[in-house]
């Protein structure tokens, strides 16, 4: 007399904890015992396969990397000589207002000379329509 084939009623719950098991790697015959419902292996075969149950294939371990080819020794080069590079001298700060020689002097530069020696003249920028800046412009005008 062949066996009775077990009157299993699978709920989607039970469906569901088989999926997770056999995905998790369990044998058939360890899910039917952890199942406890007195399943058959078999039973769980013909269930992971009318359901398609797969098992992950991210169990794969991960790929090594493909050896690089064998380092050729690199040839001895000499040392370098460490070069001391000097940086460039900053340049020369702006002759300040007040400080412009005659040959520093331009069209838009106070001509008020200071009265330094060597001859210094203002530098500022001028007033429009006038020799001077601001400042000396009322000097001029008013001292
Ligand atoms: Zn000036």
């Amino acid at each position: 007399m062949p066996q009775a084939w077990p009157n299993v009623e699978w709920t989607d719950a039970r469906r569901e904890q088989v999926r997770q098991l056999w995905e998790a790697g369990f044998t058939a015959g360890q899910i039917a015992r952890r199942l406890d419902i007195g399943v058959t292996k078999n039973a769980i075969i013909g269930l992971v396969h009318r359901n398609g149950f797969v098992r992950p294939l991210s169990r794969k371990k991960p790929r090594k990397p493909t050896p690089t080819k064998k380092k050729r020794a690199a040839p001895k080069q000499p040392r370098p000589v460490a070069v001391h590079v000097t940086p460039p001298p900053p340049p020369p700060p702006p002759t300040p207002i007040g400080e412009l020689t005659i040959d520093e002097l331009q069209e838009h530069h106070c001509r008020w000379p200071t009265g330094d020696s060597p001859f210094r003249f203002c530098g500022d920028h001028r007033r429009d329509g006038s020799s001077y800046c601001d400042t000396h412009h009322r000097r001029g005008t008013h001292g």
